[in-house]
């Protein structure tokens, strides 16, 4: 939160005032901003699909088997045709003068207190956000942004104006119209004022963060900054070769084991995750019913409820995979891992026919590891820990001892070579399995 305290009334006036003129005004900005770039887009598809030129050399272009020399020379005249494209649209959209963008962006004259930095930074993130959108706004899946009234305001951080600075040990915000905000971090649950030290250089631990471009947001009467810091790939002692392998067990949701180590550990409880699945499950169904049997008028509003608890479902279903997937990194920079093997879950479970075996498919269809694998390798990225995935054959099969065909139930595998170390012995079904995974050179996908 930023306080203005130890500022006279006047000047504590001032300065809210002027954040308040800008915060009226902003959104109506972005808002124009963000409209522009729409028309633009459509004005230049209609043109291009009303010039039969421009028709023509798409579907040339499309056709297979083009010579090089050919594909060349549309591509040349295809350039030549958007020129005279991009110079009508031009011709068509010039700005009005009255556009809320134009005086604030363009001409600039009286900007209310929106500094040139501001919108610079407002028209950029504007613009990404409607590229990031542009897709599924053409697709229909969602219309262009609505700014609001409120919405942060950006600005690029450490420059002549907007400065982060610490002075005896409180830290200032030294902002445009020379506004200054005093930092409070209240209770700091997330440790806010951890990375403000970071941000400066001034934190114990030593570790530094690049400041990017934040904003501030003024609400309910107080002012929040909203700082965006660069996080530098963290980095961990790895060794060359050591590899941890995911079973993704019929016990627990997870195990996991290393290609040279004994350690081990298991990750989640089985009980306690389908006890939970099953419960939604009822609630479903039972909503369900209720639903088929009352019919009638009033579908949709009864719709509600079920799709409140899908909701529910997928909300838990998602937080489990995120705990699963910490402690599945948290595992492997303890054993200083460079990589990660996964089973890929396309030839999971399948045998030697090819069908997925009905153990497995009840583990697919209610641990939703697709998800878990995803989160595994977003991780794994940002640990700088590689992600292999592997063929599952024979993983549960073998013994990861001495690699000989063995026997297993749903609990312990068995080695029936009499020269291996584990021969006679009842060895973790799973802890096979993830040892199998992480020693395995079978390697589908990189
Ligand atoms: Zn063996």
């Amino acid at each position: 939160m930023l306080d203005r305290s130890g500022l006279s009334k006047e000047e504590a006036d001032a300065q809210w005032h002027a954040l308040y003129k800008i915060n009226n005004n902003l959104y109506r900005v972005a808002n124009d901003l963000i409209s522009n770039l729409y028309l633009t887009d459509e004005v230049d598809n209609i043109l291009c699909w009303n010039n039969q030129e421009y028709n023509d050399l798409y579907k040339a272009l499309k056709k297979k088997r083009l010579g090089e020399d050919e594909k060349a020379e549309l591509e040349e005249r295809m350039q030549e045709v958007k020129k005279t494209i991009d110079a009508h649209r031009k011709e068509i959209l010039q700005r009005p003068a009255q556009s809320v963008a134009y005086s604030f962006v363009i001409d600039g004259e009286d900007r209310e207190g929106l500094e040139k930095e501001i919108l610079n930074t407002l028209k950029q993130n504007v613009f990404s956000h409607y590229k990031a959108d542009s897709k599924e706004v053409r697709r229909g899946e969602k219309s262009i942004s609505n700014y609001k009234k409120g919405m942060p305001i950006p600005f690029p951080i450490n420059n002549k104006c907007v400065r982060l600075y610490e002075e005896e040990g409180t830290f200032f915000l030294q902002w445009y119209q020379n506004i200054r905000f005093i930092l409070h971090f209240g209770r700091d649950a997330s440790n806010n004022q951890l990375i403000v030290e970071r941000c400066l250089g001034k934190s114990e631990d030593g570790i530094t963060y690049k400041m990017c471009s934040s904003s501030i947001q003024l609400k309910a009467g107080k002012i929040f900054l909203l700082l965006v810091v660069d996080v530098p790939k963290e980095s961990f002692k790895q060794k060359k070769g050591m590899v941890v392998g995911i079973d993704l067990g019929l016990n627990v949701p997870i195990y996991v084991a290393t290609n040279q180590t004994p350690e081990r550990k298991s990750i989640g409880e089985r009980e306690s995750f389908l006890n939970q699945r099953m419960a939604f499950q009822r609630r479903r169904k039972a909503l369900q019913r209720l639903q088929l049997t009352r019919g009638g008028r009033g579908r949709s509003h009864k719709l509600a409820p079920l799709e409140r608890l899908r909701e529910a479902e997928r909300n838990w279903v998602k937080a489990q995979n995120h705990l699963f997937s910490k402690e599945v990194i948290e595992f492997a920079k303890q054993v200083q891992a460079s990589a990660i093997n996964m089973e890929r879950l396309t030839d999971f479970g399948k045998d030697e026919t090819g069908n997925v075996k009905e153990d497995k498919k009840f583990i697919l269809r209610n641990w939703s590891y697709f998800e878990l694998q995803n989160l595994i390798e977003y991780k794994a990225k940002r640990a700088n820990i590689k992600v292999r995935y592997i063929n599952p054959a024979f993983t549960s099969q073998t013994c990861s001892e001495c690699g000989q065909t063995g026997e297993r139930d749903s609990i312990h595998f068995k080695c029936k070579n009499p020269e291996c170390k584990n021969f006679g012995k009842d060895i973790h079904a799973d802890y096979n399995g993830a040892r199998n995974i992480a020693k395995s050179n079978d390697i589908l996908k990189e």
